[in-house]
């Protein structure tokens, strides 16, 4: 007999940003604790192909999945709260959807008809969500449509929805993400944004099951039956999201409202038990915690206009937290824009004041002398450092530059006519730069990694190899390994097939290690990465 696949599209209503993404994740999560198999999966409107050509001040983390594709912060939501391993078969983009249309078209996919938006590009979206639902099992796919009802850019994913709602009504069902404003000069909860929301999906031929309401409080109970009655939901579907104090708290708030039993009556399901006890003890240890780490964060990706926007790193801070979580401490987090210790060296000061100091991956020029300097400060200082991508890179341009004695010495990216390229370009990107093949082009996924007996690495993975996720362009320059290596800079993880350096760390020093790859995407709440965990617990023996 063939598996029922259950299909569940959360869609947004009044504005953007009000977590949808975590949303998603928690109605997946609690899905899953009644003993589902859950996958999760996000569309992006936008027509670019992959959200790798975004700057991530506009848009965002760049999430890399295992299979290398380039997709939206989202994603690792997903992964970090179902605790799985997408695919680019999770993702997709209106640009994506359309070039496999286009490609189909001109090798006469479709026969000499006449190819049209509707219903050929629905149509390709439903074939993506049923091929990703397939590779998974998944008993539930719960779809992320981007963007809010009443948007130009969505109507072609709504109609896709809508369509395989048609076809299967049974098994396919619809959540409205929506905001509840309380204006201060009110000081009440205001539904009208909701109502309006909501009759804007009706007219795209959708009635939602569920209203999730996002709002600074809960929900009280007039409100809710107002909702009820106007949007043409029970009471018991309207659901209540108040702010909470950690992300990890919303599925117990979710099913405090009874929402995966109210879900699985409607999908005429058997609710079974439910396990988040695991889960919610790691949600609330930073409720309790009695230890605190102070890190701060060097990097570049931090400020629009007078906002600060963290969500280019969010992988890095849930790492953190993971790590910090798993330590038994707090972690208080801080950024600090590289480009200040460019213009007054004094400030590097600041840096004493913190545990830990963990520098990101990132791109380009623009504060990399302040990194450069960071680093420096760290390494005599004896501060924990973390170096991620290109604070793994500039880790060594730093050492190559103060104790090989190497003063010009630089990554290409920043000084492509540098005597002394530390980090340098392979022949193929070398060719991609020089065409202008940006889009998904870098080397991208899952690699693995060999690491070094007696190492930090080797004793923090507790394995001899393992296999960690990419996005960089540059790489170490393995003409100067064994000159590092002589003034003691351990190179303790190579990737063994083509011999690239991934991680390089210093003896002597309470922790600095840089690595190539993006440790970040692989923690799990409950399943910390073993590197951040190694660095946190050398940071709080710092405090
Ligand atoms: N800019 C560097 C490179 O492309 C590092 C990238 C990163 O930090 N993700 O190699």
């Amino acid at each position: 007999m063939s598996m029922i696949h259950r299909y569940i599209f959360v869609v947004g209503g009044v504005m953007s940003g009000v977590g949808k993404g975590v949303t998603t994740a928690s109605i997946g999560k609690i899905l899953q604790s009644r003993g589902f198999t859950v996958t999760a999966i996000k569309i992006d409107p936008y027509v670019n192909v992959d959200a790798g050509t975004m700057n991530p001040l506009e848009h965002g983390e760049v999430f890399v999945t295992n299979d290398g594709d380039e997709t939206d912060q989202d994603m690792g939501n997903y992964e970090r709260f179902l605790n799985v391993e997408l695919t680019s078969m999770n993702y997709m983009t209106t640009g994506r959807v359309y070039q496999t249309v286009i490609e189909r078209e001109r090798n006469l996919g479709y026969k000499g008809k006449c190819v049209q938006v509707v219903p050929h590009i629905p149509e390709e979206v439903i074939a993506r969500i049923k091929k990703a639902t397939d590779h998974a099992k998944a008993d539930f796919t719960v779809v992320e449509i981007g963007g809010t009802v009443g948007e130009y850019e969505n109507i072609l994913f709504l109609e896709a929805a809508r369509m395989m709602h048609l076809a299967d009504p049974k098994n396919v069902m619809f959540i409205l993400v929506s905001y509840l404003p309380i204006p201060k000069h009110l000081g009440e909860m205001k539904t009208k944004p909701t109502q309006h929301a909501t009759r804007t999906l009706n007219s795209a031929g959708i009635h939602p099951d569920f209203i999730v309401c996002r709002g600074e409080q809960y929900m009280d109970k007039p409100r809710r039956e107002k909702l009820s009655v106007f949007c043409n939901v029970k009471p018991n579907d309207v659901i209540s999201a108040p702010d909470v104090s950690s992300i990890y708290h919303i599925p117990a708030v979710f099913e405090k409202q009874g929402f995966s039993d109210e879900m699985l009556k409607k999908f005429g399901l058997k609710p079974k038990g439910s396990d988040l006890r695991k889960w919610n003890t790691m949600a609330g240890i930073q409720d309790k915690a009695e230890k605190h780490v102070k890190i701060a964060v060097v990097g570049k990706y931090f400020s629009t206009g007078d906002y600060t926007l963290s969500d280019s790193y969010i992988s890095v801070i849930e790492a953190l937290k993971h790590a910090a979580w798993a330590n038994k401490a707090k972690i208080q987090l801080e950024w600090i824009n590289s480009e200040e210790f460019e213009t007054d060296p004094k400030k590097l000061k600041r840096l004493s004041e913190y545990d830990g100091i963990l520098v990101p991956g990132g791109f380009g020029t623009r504060g990399i002398e302040g990194v450069i300097s960071t680093v420096r400060y760290c390494r005599e200082k004896q501060i924990p450092y973390f170096g991620i991508c290109y604070g793994m890179q500039l880790a060594v341009v730093e050492f190559a530059r103060t104790v090989l004695g190497k003063t010009s010495a630089h990554t290409v990216e920043v000084d492509e006519e540098t005597v002394d390229p530390i980090i340098h370009v392979n022949p193929v990107q070398m060719k991609n730069i020089r065409e202008n093949r940006y889009g998904g082009t870098m080397r991208l996924g899952a690699y693995d990694c060999d690491l070094k007996a007696g190492t930090i690495a080797r004793k923090a993975y507790g394995e001899n190899s393992i296999s960690e996720r990419h996005r960089h362009r540059y790489e170490f320059n393995n003409d100067y390994k064994e000159a590092m290596e002589k003034k003691g800079l351990i190179v303790s993880g190579v990737n063994p097939q083509s011999g690239l350096v991934e991680i390089v760390e210093l003896p002597d020093h309470p922790f600095f290690v840089g690595v190539q790859f993006h440790p970040e995407f692989h923690s799990r709440p409950l399943k910390p990465h073993p590197l951040f965990k190694a660095f946190i617990k050398a940071s709080l023996q710092k405090s």
